[in-house]
């Protein structure tokens, strides 16, 4: 069955973690974006082992995956702020900040793991391997 998580779908690459021409070599050394946050090289990987695509396209690449990064957090703030004001009525305007903070620190690592593999994904298409 195909679906939006199948092979050759972008979504496929970004949620396994895979190289986004050839979804077969990973693109972050580990699948878990805390672990690789806290290992010592915490960038993702220069190539692909399985077709070699050069990840960093051209110096500086990485500096479009800020917008992704950003997009992600304003995403999860205005999530967290509606699931609160839905959840807890009576908590004060600096409570509610400092949850919010608290939780964007918290999901940091998963926000630079996926917005590097979002914005990959925007340049790079799937090839099928002849
Ligand atoms: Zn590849």
């Amino acid at each position: 069955m195909i679906s939006v998580f199948s092979k050759g779908k972008k979504l496929h690459s970004i949620i396994y973690n895979l190289c986004p021409r050839c979804h077969n070599g990973k693109f972050w050394s580990k699948d878990n974006p805390y672990l690789n946050v806290f290992s010592k090289s915490n960038n993702n990987l220069e190539k692909c082992d399985k077709c070699n695509l050069k990840y960093e396209i051209e110096p500086g690449f990485w500096y479009g995956a800020m917008y992704v990064s950003y997009a992600l957090g304003v995403g999860t703030m205005l999530l967290l702020w509606m699931l609160i004001e839905l959840l807890i009525l009576d908590l004060k305007i600096h409570e509610l900040v400092l949850a919010i903070v608290f939780f964007i620190v918290l999901f940091s690592p998963f926000f630079y793991f996926y917005s590097r593999l979002i914005w990959i994904n925007f340049f790079v298409n799937y090839e099928i391997k002849k």
